[in-house]
């Protein structure tokens, strides 16, 4: 992505101030606005420019220029409404790439329907996260891709090391690809048939959420 992209953030609850704190570590340009003074104030120093604004008035996003902004993201949290009334109206103001936060799928659903571009669900993904880490202890991060397709990294069983991923065959077995071994520093991208498991090796997967879900139970 361009660092001369820029990025408005509305709403610094948990997620937004996470969100923005983040972007501007990396580089990026970034406008918080939230409608609480002192929060702002907080926030001064943490990233490039802040505004106070009531942002399910259009007037006041309008006038700080909402649409030269490359994405917006909508991180209000608890006020369902105002999340929704600032995702229309930066939608109607016309800016190109809305993330906005749903609380749960009803949510999600409506600010699809209003045109955002991609919602997040920042709760119910770290609370899968955190499950899938209690089930197994080698298992290290589950991303959900869609409801039926998981990605996971799991430290291999100590079975499989000296044997290469054609011999394990994870895909027959489980149904899942190994997209990536993590070795050390090391990342072996679309690892060949013929790689051989070492120690420590940690494996990144793909595959539907049962194959998944046998994998984590057997390692
Ligand atoms: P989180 O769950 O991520 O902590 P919160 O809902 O607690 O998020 O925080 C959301 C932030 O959004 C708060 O700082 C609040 O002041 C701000 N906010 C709420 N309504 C508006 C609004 N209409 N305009 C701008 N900011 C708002």
């Amino acid at each position: 992505m361009a660092k001369d992209k820029q990025f408005a953030v509305i709403g610094l609850g948990r997620f937004g101030s996470s969100v923005a704190k983040t972007l501007h570590q990396l580089g990026y340009e970034v406008l918080a606005i939230d409608s609480n003074e002192e929060t702002v104030q907080k926030f001064a120093d943490e990233v490039t420019h802040v505004a106070i604004a009531d942002t399910t008035d259009a007037n006041s996003l309008k006038a700080l220029g909402i649409r030269n902004f490359d994405v917006v993201v909508v991180a209000i949290g608890e006020d369902v409404q105002a999340n929704v009334l600032t995702t229309l109206v930066v939608k109607e103001l016309g800016v190109h790439y809305i993330i906005a936060k749903a609380r749960n799928e009803l949510h999600g659903k409506m600010l699809e329907k209003i045109g955002a571009d991609k919602i997040v669900y920042p709760e119910r993904d770290m609370g899968q996260r955190v499950a899938h880490n209690l089930v197994s202890t080698n298992v290290l991060d589950y991303v959900e891709l869609s409801p039926n397709l998981g990605l996971v990294e799991v430290r291999i069983p100590r079975k499989f090391i000296g044997q290469s991923l054609a011999e394990v065959n994870l895909r027959a077995t489980y149904g899942v690809n190994v997209v990536a071994i993590k070795r050390g520093q090391q990342l072996i991208v679309s690892p060949r048939p013929d790689e051989k498991m070492n120690d420590n090796d940690i494996l990144i997967v793909v595959g539907d959420t049962s194959g998944i879900q046998r994998l984590e139970s057997n390692v």
